[in-house]
């Protein structure tokens, strides 16, 4: 009897395996489709200012229009990675994302930031910060108007020689770099204190716990304080609730972005919000 579950159990397995495969080996070939036929989108979110909700900066959050329907980065990016397709994507990222900053500029927001995400994989291409710098140029943009940002966990993973190279090159160009989801990937302060980095990202995670567990609200605080001490900016993710901006407020953070000032919104719902106070 235990054999013959265990053999069913190989058999559903290998079924699910297969499935999994075949949807990977799916998703691949459209996205190289997509990359084609230019079905990906930015949606913007704003980064504002805790205690006015002026809205600072913007970061560039992608979408697949397909078959109707907006598909979320989480969909999608995993699978971009494995197969380096992210480095084609990557490229029209921070191409559409600087060309509408420049629009933006050219609107009369001039203070206002790019803020746009990079995977492990372009950071190691040699080219990219030729690239970057390109479209800077292309744009006439202030390159200190332009932040990447990269995930806490893949910055420790990947950082090497060639990397931390590049990393140096983006800085000495005034190109801004922020550590996103700070507080996922267990690395101390110590140790971020040594990169290149000009502003941190606190995780949700955190952030959610401002509301449930008190004596975790101190945390945030002190990631703040000590971020601060560092000589770097704080962002705090996801915000949603009245309290955790107030508390925010109180520890001096220098933005919020979260549902409670906006959800991403694409470029045209994204000009009519830039002159309000969203907070
Ligand atoms: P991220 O960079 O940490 O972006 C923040 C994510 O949190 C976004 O999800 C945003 O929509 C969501 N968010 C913002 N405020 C709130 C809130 O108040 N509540 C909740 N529940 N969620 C909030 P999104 O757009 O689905 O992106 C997910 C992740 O996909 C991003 O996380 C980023 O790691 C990745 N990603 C997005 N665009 C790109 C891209 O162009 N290139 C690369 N390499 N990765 C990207
Ligand atoms: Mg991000
Ligand atoms: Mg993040
Ligand atoms: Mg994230």
């Amino acid at each position: 009897k235990a054999k013959e579950l265990g053999k069913r159990n190989y058999v559903v397995f290998n079924i699910e395996m297969k499935k999994a495969v075949m949807e990977k080996a799916e998703i691949q070939n459209n996205l190289r489709k997509a990359i084609e036929f230019n079905e990906f989108v930015l949606h913007y979110q704003p980064q504002v200012e805790p205690h006015t909700g002026r809205v600072l900066g913007l970061e560039a959050l992608i979408r697949w229009e397909k078959d109707n329907k907006l598909v979320p980065p989480n969909k999608f990016i995993g699978i971009a990675e494995e197969t380096g397709l992210i480095v084609p994507i990557g490229d029209w990222v921070i191409t559409t994302a600087c060309a509408f900053l420049k629009k933006l500029h050219d609107l009369g927001y001039q203070e206002l930031t790019m803020s746009v995400n990079i995977s492990a994989l372009q950071l190691q291409e040699d080219q990219f910060v030729d690239k970057v710098l390109k479209v800077l140029r292309d744009n006439n943009l202030d390159s200190g108007k332009l932040e990447l940002e990269i995930t806490e966990t893949v910055l420790i993973e990947f950082l090497d020689a060639k990397i931390s190279h590049v990393l140096d090159s983006l800085i000495e160009n005034n190109i801004k770099i922020s550590l996103d989801d700070f507080g996922l990937g267990y690395s101390s302060l110590n140790y971020i204190k040594q990169l290149p980095i000009s502003t941190l990202k606190v995780d949700k995670s955190f952030i959610d716990d401002i509301q449930s567990a008190p004596e975790s609200k101190n945390i945030t605080g002190l990631i703040v304080t000590m971020a601060h001490q560092l000589g770097l900016k704080v962002v705090a993710e996801g915000v949603e609730k009245p309290e955790q901006r107030e508390y925010l407020i109180k520890y001096d953070c220098d933005a919020i972005q979260g549902y409670l000032a906006s959800k991403p919104l694409p470029e045209e719902e994204i000009i009519k919000v830039l002159n309000k106070n969203l907070l």
